[in-house]
């Protein structure tokens, strides 16, 4: 992976970044795109995207290791865990303690040197739930 230290915040990237920090859905380049356009009409998906991969080898946002087709951006970097729905594929934080002693399990039950780790709840959201309990009345 490619690693500048001291990566530089051109404005173009400083934007992206404040856009990024001001959602919690956690958007894919495309939204990212969309939310940028309108502070720089000129700026290109393929800019926006490259900035965003950029960033995240430098670990100044998140690429979120999720399922689902379309990576995702956060501009959240510590450590937390994510739930994806199900049903719409919708991405949200989840407020639970990081559970530091996995790694230590991990690395125990394998030969790695254990980095981190990742964790990805799935269910369903209660916009979901709700559209699901209306229609079984229905
Ligand atoms: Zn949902
Ligand atoms: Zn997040």
């Amino acid at each position: 992976m490619e690693q500048l230290p001291n990566m530089r915040l051109t404005p173009q990237r400083q934007i992206i970044l404040e856009e990024l920090g001001k959602v919690t859905s956690h958007p894919t380049a495309n939204e990212v795109y969309d939310m940028v356009r309108r502070r720089l009409p000129r700026i290109g998906l393929g800019t926006v995207y490259r900035n965003l991969e950029l960033m995240a080898d430098n670990g100044i946002i998140l690429k979120l290791e999720v399922g689902g087709t379309q990576k995702r951006f956060d501009a959240t970097v510590k450590p937390h865990y994510h739930i994806r729905c199900s049903s719409c594929g919708k991405v949200n934080d989840i407020e639970i303690a990081v559970q530091e002693q996995i790694n230590g399990v991990a690395e125990k039950a394998s030969n790695y040197k254990i980095l981190g780790h990742h964790i990805e709840f799935s269910g369903i959201c209660e916009t979901c739930w709700k559209k699901n309990q209306e229609t079984n009345i229905n």
